[in-house]
């Protein structure tokens, strides 16, 4: 696995960076390589260093040598062109050992290469607005300041070379680069990001660079560096389209050594993974979108979309993304799939010599399952069933990757007795590592004092990957409190936040993990009858009968009380049923047609399209949710397109809660009319949550765009849903967030006010045909 290091600009001072690079070697290393984000060269006009005082004449030329193999960009500033005269490009092959040979090359102006096994691309220069549509000066050669559009065109170009595609192949054609290097901010980074991420000194810079921000777009590297800016910043990970992975973009301060710097140098550890397209559009949580990227629907964008919809529900490509969507849902694996493969499991389990090495259909080491006992080893799950479980000592474990062995749990529990070491921070490895918290199976951690695991119990979900989640029997009932005491959330099991419960008694004897999954997940409740008070229920006494607009045979319309905007209304099912998931074909076929119904209402009215959101919670407590879907009219104004990203990226940046990751789908051609997509919608939904662990469902959010566009959020298990989410995440559309809540919206005239608001929208309901 390549390690290489990357460092901002060095500002003429050579010596110091490849000091500091030693230094980093001999603790951290051996890395294979350091890329230098530029100006490699003294820029600051008020230095009084003299001409030829900077060191980098003497490594380029081979006079000095550098620690390991270094690549530059950034040949600008003072003494640059002199100095650039004896500059060498890497070599075809690996750079030789020979000691008399430079070990410091230039990458060049923009391109792309394979170097020490990865694919890393870069872009000199920095962006000057007269200076970008004109040729470079004649004699500037390598040293020139700015970049020009000839520079990302080479790019494309090289790019083209690399991969060895045709002179026609499309951007999208290129498969996404491991490093992409520049010295300038690509224009419109902090686009949808938090403010707080945004450093001053940036948003000031006039450097932000459209070419760079094409180069970003183009590439869709995993690693992003930038140097010119002089800041040290991290922002978000975004997802870009069309790859499996998330972009860091990371600025670096200068590595010159002057006082007062920060981060400068940063580690990497990347696995070469062979890139395959996903099959959905995945924003995992704590990313962004692209915030390179004008719009979702560009057309051939979303002609892929809609054949990658089609396939994707058409095979079992779709529940493996959503697994890697609620895998990157955890704390600590925000990469999203490549996350997964980021992870090296050989480092904690290694030494486990129980382990077979079981893998999923792609290669991916699983965890293990089984019955494990100390001093017994591993047996099957069925001997187990023929033992009682002792729930009074027994602790689950929720949220598991499934990647776990029993010796990550183990030491989960019991500790490795190593202490992590605390790593400088340029020197702290971000990928392959994982968060260093209590118990990360890496390292230290486990339950203070020591408890002792007697036996983990996990079995298999339906298609034979392991459980989520596993029963583990410590030594006694006390050892079973203080680690769900110490261990109950918050804390990293193979890079993923678990949460350590109580064992709940057994509820029957066949299903042994009846306790987990009442805990997990979401049990339907449909079977023990409606609750004699749900508002919903049409027969129910605490029913708002007034705001009932419609009723048909199995579905009816109503007002909601507390509406979002004029005619924010609700389509139900007049029986108690847990959500639409869950409604027979024919109640299924109403709710669609009525939908369609009222999105043509909206049309009619106002001119305004629906957006239509169902958030289904077990809400267990209450006897059970009651199947409704909203329907919140948009005015025209608002594109579907912008709409389903700014939903996505409200959720993914945290807004009204944790954040979230959605799924975008695009309802294929063949769903013409409104009635066809939301049963897209809803299939969509369906495939993915409807009795996905021991037949319980999951707990989920969908919108839906009246073009088709379909956003859903499943619940990871053990996780809360929040239920204000889509309300908030449609006033944030809307730009109108102060009626979030509930309670500003009620009608002021009370039940007299709200039976208008229902007369009136029934008569317009009943003005378009059925
Ligand atoms: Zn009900």
């Amino acid at each position: 696995m390549p390690k290489v290091l990357v460092s901002g600009a060095p500002l003429g001072n050579l010596d110091h960076l490849f000091s500091r690079v030693s230094k980093a070697n001999a603790k951290s290393g051996p890395f294979d390589a350091l890329f230098v984000t530029g100006p490699i060269f003294e820029t600051a006009n008020d230095n009084e260093a003299p001409e030829g005082s900077s060191d980098v004449a003497s490594y380029v030329s081979g006079a000095k040598r550098a620690p390991i193999p270094t690549y530059f960009i950034g040949a600008y500033g003072k003494d640059a062109k002199a100095s650039m005269r004896a500059a060498k490009a890497p070599p075809e092959t690996e750079p030789p050992s020979d000691a008399s040979q430079p070990n410091v090359f230039y990458l060049g102006r923009a391109g792309a290469v394979h170097l020490h096994g990865l694919t890393v691309t870069y872009l000199d220069g920095l962006y000057d607005v007269d200076a970008f549509e004109l040729p470079p000066p004649p004699d500037a050669g390598d040293a020139c300041s700015h970049h020009t559009q000839l520079d990302v065109d080479a790019l494309r170009k090289s790019m083209r070379q690399l991969h060895k595609l045709d002179a026609d192949a499309k951007d999208d054609q290129f498969p996404p680069a491991d490093i992409l290097i520049t010295c300038a901010h690509p224009q419109g980074w902090e686009r949808l990001t938090a403010e707080a991420e945004v450093p001053t000194a940036t948003t000031a810079a006039p450097t932000a660079s459209p070419a760079a921000a094409e180069a970003a777009a183009l590439v869709r590297p995993r690693y992003h560096f930038v140097g010119g800016a002089f800041t040290a910043h991290a922002r978000s990970p975004y997802a870009a389209r069309g790859v499996s992975h998330v972009t860091r973009l990371v600025s670096l301060d200068a590595s010159d050594g002057a006082k007062g710097r920060g981060k400068h140098l940063h580690a990497l550890q990347l696995d070469a993974i062979p890139f395959t397209a996903p099959t959905a559009y995945v924003v995992p949580e704590g990313a962004t979108l692209d915030p390179y990227e004008t719009s979702i629907a560009s057309n051939g964008a979303k002609q892929q979309q809609q054949e990658l919809a089609a396939a994707a529900l058409a095979s079992t490509a779709w529940a493996r993304r959503l697994e890697e969507a609620e895998e990157a849902e955890t704390r600590g694996a925000v990469g999203g799939a490549a996350g997964i493969h980021l992870w090296d499991q050989s480092a904690a389990t290694g030494a486990a010599s129980h382990k077979r090495a079981r893998t999923d259909d792609r290669g991916r080491v699983l965890g293990d399952i089984g019955w494990w006992r100390r001093g017994a080893g591993v047996s099957s799950m069925e001997e187990a069933k023929a033992h009682p479980l002792d729930t009074s000592r027994c602790v689950v474990v929720l949220g598991l990757s499934y990647m776990a062995s029993f010796f990550d749990v183990i030491s989960f529990f019991q500790g490795t007795g190593k202490q992590v070491e605390k790593e400088e921070e340029e020197e702290e490895l971000r990928d392959g590592e994982l968060p260093s918290r209590n118990g990360g199976g890496g390292g230290g951690g486990g339950v203070s004092p020591p408890v002792v695991v007697e036996e983990i119990r996990r079995g298999t979900r339906m298609d034979g990957k392991p459980n989520a989640f596993t029963h583990v029997v410590l030594a006694d009932a006390e050892s079973a409190a203080r680690a769900v005491a110490q261990l109950a959330s918050g804390h990293a099991l193979c890079g993923r936040e678990v949460r350590v419960e109580m064992a709940k008694e057994r509820r029957s004897t066949t299903d042994a993990s009846a306790g987990a999954a009442q805990g997990a997940g979401a049990v339907g409740a449909a079977s023990q009858g409606p609750p004699p008070d749900c508002w919903f229920c049409l027969g129910s006494p605490t029913c708002a009968t007034h705001l009932v607009a419609q009723v048909g045979e199995d579905i009816y319309v109503a007002l909601d009380k507390s509406p979002i905007v004029t005619n924010h209304s609700l389509c139900l099912s007049i029986d108690h049923v847990d959500n639409a998931l869950r409604l027979k074909p024919k109640a299924s076929l109403e709710m669609s047609s009525t939908l369609a119904r009222m999105n043509a209402m909206f049309a009619k009215d106002d001119g305004s399209h629906a957006l239509l959101f169902e958030r289904y919670a077990a809400l267990r407590h209450r006897g059970g949710n009651h199947c409704h879907v909203n329907a919140i009219p948009l005015p025209a104004s608002v594109r579907c397109e912008d709409a389903a990203l700014k939903i996505a990226a409200f959720a993914s940046q945290g807004g009204g809660g944790p954040p979230r990751a959605f799924q975008i789908v695009t309802s294929p051609d063949t769903c013409a009319t409104f009635e066809d997509r939301v049963a897209f919608a809803l299939e969509t939904a369906r495939s993915s949550c409807l009795g996905t662990m021991n037949g319980a469902d999951r707990e989920y959010v969908w919108f839906m765009l009246s073009n088709g566009t379909v956003l859903l959020h499943t619940v990871p298990n053990g996780r809360r849903m929040d239920l204000s989410f889509p309300r908030q995440a449609v006033c944030a559309l809307l730009g109108c967030a102060d009626r979030a809540d509930w309670r500003q919206c009620v009608a002021s005239g009370g039940p007299e006010e709200e039976t208008k608001w229902t007369d009136s929208f029934r008569e317009k309901l009943e003005s378009v045909a059925a």
